[in-house]
């Protein structure tokens, strides 16, 4: 047998502990504490007492945080020593945080306790992301246990706060200088149920509101008012139409393979068919592929805009961002961590690739830092939803495929 091998068959030994070990952990509540939580605090004891019973050696970043009922964010992070390359880490990053329950009537099963049922392990976290969490944590310890040194350091971290942010967790951690321009990491935050998609790339995401505002009238003397709808039905339709005619470059990491440009929240404005509006707002969704910049996007939408405005007289139009993310440089598909961690999804005989999506994964956290990220995970993509659930074979096809990957490395 290859040590590969050999390190595979431990693995799919090891499959009830797993399960086990996901079910005592997450029987421990971690809701974000933006979240109407009181924080993964405990959940991170739990953790430091699992690495401290295996001897796996850890440092504890404390962020200071006033919503926290201990005033403190905690952060783990494992770093064995690699052969060669001790200037590059790769790390295997998991979030011990979760989103709120919602409404429990929702729920088939406890939340807050995780029950197995058949081949699956339902609970508020579970596949977001104590699945991240366990396989990190054996991953970690079949490395320790079995000597495995890469050339490069081998990493692991436990972060707080993904879910509002990451200012106390990956945020925190790249100002402590925790990272090398160097690293590369696996971010399993995100996945596909047949475990084939890695995605390296996003769009950016701009949820953009603008208001309208002309002067009300009666209908049938519209001479006495600013029709404001009317504006702004011309409006948004002109921007799109100049949206998806000027920014049209396609990129076929992508699906669909272009930026997306759509109208979409309409607000109420008057209460009676015949009354004039004087104000009308409605929302735009745009996800921008990364070769434009949002600020190119804004500066033709401005134009618009201005045009508007000087050309209807008594309209005034307001635009605001509800949401922006500027997509960082997508990891390059030919970089160490892409290529390796395709081809170990690969042997395992998914039929393996990358790509990109529309937008909002903490990887990108890293790649606006020019860390090389890769996000992937198989999982259903139950996370944020009522009856989230973990499927446990996941669990070992998982670390099977994050072992293979870091054979690659020594
Ligand atoms: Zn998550």
């Amino acid at each position: 047998m290859s040590q590969k091998q050999e390190l595979h068959a431990m693995v799919e030994a090891r499959q009830e502990e797993m399960a086990a070990d996901l079910m005592e952990m997450s029987r421990i509540p971690a809701v974000n504490p933006r979240m109407n939580g009181k924080g993964e605090y405990a959940r991170m004891q739990w953790i430091q007492a699992y690495l401290e019973k295996y001897g796996i050696p850890y440092d504890v970043i404390s962020v200071p945080d006033e919503a926290a009922p201990e005033g403190v964010r905690l952060n783990l992070t494992v770093k064995l020593p690699g052969t060669e390359d001790t200037e590059r880490t790769l790390w295997l990053i998991g979030h011990v945080d979760t989103v709120n329950s919602g409404d429990l009537e929702n729920w088939n099963t406890d939340p807050f306790s995780p029950e197995r049922i058949g081949g699956r392990i339902y609970g508020l976290g579970v596949e977001d992301n104590s699945q991240a969490v366990i396989t990190a944590l054996h991953t970690c310890r079949l490395v320790v246990e079995n000597k495995i040194q890469a050339k490069c350091n081998l990493g692991f971290i436990f972060a707080s706060d993904e879910e509002t942010g990451s200012a106390y967790g990956l945020h925190a951690l790249l100002d402590h200088g925790v990272f090398s321009p160097k690293d590369e990491a696996i971010v399993p935050d995100a996945g596909s149920a047949d475990g084939s998609f890695v995605e390296i790339a996003e769009k950016s995401q701009v949820w953009l509101k603008f208001t309208v505002t002309g002067k009300q009238a009666h209908a049938s003397m519209p001479q006495l008012g600013v029709n404001a709808t009317s504006a702004a039905m011309h409006l948004g339709v002109e921007i799109e139409d100049m949206l998806k005619r000027e920014f049209a470059e396609e990129d076929p990491l992508f699906n669909p393979p272009y930026s997306t440009f759509e109208l979409t929240q309409k607000f109420a404005n008057v209460d009676s068919p015949n009354v004039l509006p004087g104000k009308d707002i409605f929302v735009m969704d745009l996800r921008i592929l990364p070769c434009y910049t949002v600020d190119q996007v804004m500066d033709r939408i401005h134009a618009v805009i201005e045009k508007y405005e000087k050309e209807r007289e008594g309209i005034q139009i307001q635009v605001e961002f509800i949401t922006r993310v500027d997509a960082p440089d997508p990891t390059p598909s030919d970089s160490d961590i892409v290529t390796r961690l395709v081809a170990s999804i690969r042997e395992s005989g998914v039929d393996a690739y990358y790509g990109g999506i529309g937008g909002g994964t903490c990887g990108a956290i890293l790649r606006a830092h020019h860390i090389p990220a890769a996000v992937w995970s198989t999982l259903d993509e139950l996370a944020h939803q009522p009856n989230e659930y973990v499927v446990v074979e996941n669990l070992v096809k998982d670390t099977k495929v994050y072992i293979s990957t870091i054979l690659k490395y020594c």
